[in-house]
C-alpha cells in the first residue's frame, strides 16, 4: 500500500506545486482577488465545491498524519498570515507528515503543507515562496476554474462521495486520500505561472530574499536528477525544462536585485522551528527507498552543518539501507564520525553495531551495541541486541 502510494506520488505531487514558466520578468499579476472572508452562496457550483472540500477538511483534522506540535504550527501559520495579509483569517494551514516535497491549496482556504517541504526548505524565504505560490492559487480561485472543467468527470464526484460518506462517521484522511485529494486539485500550466508570479511577488513585498524561489527549484532539480530514469517524474520530461524555469526565476530576481534593498533569508528561524522534528522527518524519507535522491538531500544539508550528528546519522542510514557495493564500509565510516558529535542520536550506535556485524568486525559491533544499551537502557529492541551480543 505504502509503496504503491509513493510510486504514485512521484507523479501526483507534480501538478500541485509546480513552477511552470516562463514568467515574464515584469509581469504584474492581474488582481482578481476574492475579498477577505469571501464565501460563495450555497446554491452555486462554487458553494457545492466548498461543501465537498469542507468534508475533506474535517477528515484532514482527524488525520493521523496531522502534525500537532504547537510551536511548529505557529511558525508556519505566522508566516502564512504575514503573506496572506487581509486574507489571513480565511486560510487554515495543516502540516501533514508526508515525506515528499509538496504543498496544496484548496478552494475554501484549507492549505496542506507536507513535512517533505519543510525539511527541504533551507530558510523562511524558500518556504515563503511556496506558501505565496499556494496563496496565489487561493486568491485567483484557480480550483473553481479547474472544477468547472472537471466537475462532470466521474473521478471527482466519486472521490467526494466517498469522503462525504465517511464524513458522517468520522473518517480520518489517510495517506492515499490525501494524495488523491492533492491530485484532484491540480492546476493548469497557466495557473501555475500565475501562482509562481504570486510567490515571487510575496518575497519582494515582504523583503525576503527574491532568489529563494530559484534556489528551492534548483535543489529539487538536483534531487530529481539523482533519481534513476524510470523513477523520474513525468513532469520533468513533459514540461519545459526545469533549467528554463530556474533561469526565469533567477532573471526576475536579477531584475529587482539593484533596488530590492536589504532582504532576509530567515535561516535561523526556519531551522529552530523544524529542528525538533527534522530527524524523524528525514528518517521518514527513507521509507521511499529513493536512496540516490536521499543522498543529494543529505549532502546539501551537511554543507551548512557538516558536524551535525543527526545529519551524519541520516547519511549513514542511507548507505546502510541502500547496501550496494562498498556502502556498508561507507556507512561505518560515517557513523564513526557521527558518534563523535554531541547531538548524535543514540540509534547511531545501534546502526554502527549492525553495520559492523555485517562487516564481521565483531569488536566494533560489541562496543557499539553495548554503548547503545548503556545509553538507552529501556530500548524496545533490547532483547534482539542482547541476542546479537551473545553471538559475538
Ligand atoms: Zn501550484
Amino acid at each position: 500500500m505504502l509503496r504503491a502510494g509513493f510510486a504514485a506520488l512521484a507523479y501526483l505531487m507534480i501538478p500541485v506545486m509546480v513552477f511552470t514558466g516562463p514568467v515574464s520578468a515584469l509581469a504584474a499579476v492581474e488582481a482578481i482577488d476574492q475579498s477577505p472572508g469571501y464565501k460563495p452562496e450555497e446554491d452555486t457550483d462554487e458553494g457545492g465545491l466548498w461543501m465537498m472540500v469542507e468534508d475533506a477538511e474535517r477528515a484532514t483534522k482527524r488525520s493521523p498524519l496531522l502534525v500537532k506540535d504547537e510551536a511548529l504550527n505557529t511558525y508556519v501559520r505566522t508566516l502564512t498570515c504575514r503573506l496572506a495579509g487581509p486574507h489571513c483569517g480565511s486560510i487554515r494551514v495543516y502540516v501533514l507528515d508526508i515525506p515528499h516535497f509538496n504543498a496544496a491549496m484548496y478552494p475554501n482556504g484549507m492549505m496542506h503543507v507536507w513535512t517533505g517541504l519543510l525539511v527541504r526548505a533551507e530558510n523562511e524565504a524558500q518556504l515563503a515562496f511556496v506558501l505565496g505560490h499556494e496563496i496565489g492559487h487561493y486568491l485567483e480561485r484557480h480550483s473553481l476554474e479547474r472544477f468547472r472543467k472537471a466537475k462532470n468527470t466521474s473521478n471527482f464526484l466519486a472521490f467526494f462521495s466517498l469522503i462525504a460518506a465517511g464524513a458522517g462517521v468520522g473518517i480520518a484522511a489517510d495517506l492515499a486520500t490525501l494524495i488523491a485529494l492533492g491530485a484532484l486539485f491540480s492546476y493548469s500550466r497557466d495557473q501555475e505561472r500565475e501562482a509562481d508570479a504570486r510567490g515571487f511577488d510575496s518575497l519582494v513585498q515582504h523583503s525576503l530574499d527574491p532568489r529563494a524561489g530559484a534556489a528551492i527549484w534548483s535543489n529539487l532539480i538536483e534531487e530529481d536528477d539523482a533519481a534513476p530514469r524510470k523513477r523520474r517524474s513525468p513532469f520533468f520530461s513533459t514540461h519545459p525544462s526545469p533549467k528554463e524555469r530556474f533561469e526565469t526565476l533567477t532573471a526576475r530576481a536579477d531584475e529587482i536585485a539593484s533596488f530590492a534593498g536589504e532582504t532576509v533569508l530567515g535561516t535561523q528561524r526556519h531551522r529552530e522551528a523544524i529542528l525538533p522534528h527534522r530527524l524523524a522527518w528525514l528518517l521518514g524519507e527513507l521509507k521511499r527507498a529513493a536512496y540516490d535522491e536521499h543522498l543529494v538531500l543529505a549532502e546539501r544539508l551537511l554543507q551548512t552543518e557538516p558536524r551535525s550528528g543527526e545529519l551524519l546519522f541520516f547519511k549513514g542510514e542511507i548507505y546502510r539501507k541502500r547496501n550496494e557495493e562498498g556502502d556498508l564500509e561507507a556507512a561505518r565510516a560515517i557513523y564513526e564520525r557521527a558518534i563523535l558529535q554531541p547531538d548524535v542520536p543514540v540509534e547511531a550506535h545501534r546502526s554502527l553495531g549492525l553495520t559492523a556485524l555485517k562487516l564481521k568486525n565483531n569488536a566494533l559491533a560489541r562496543r557499539s551495541f553495548e554503548t547503545y544499551l548503556e545509553r538507552r537502557p529501556d530500548a524496545d529492541d533490547r532483547q534482539m541486541i542482547e541476542f546479537y551480543l551473545q553471538q559475538l
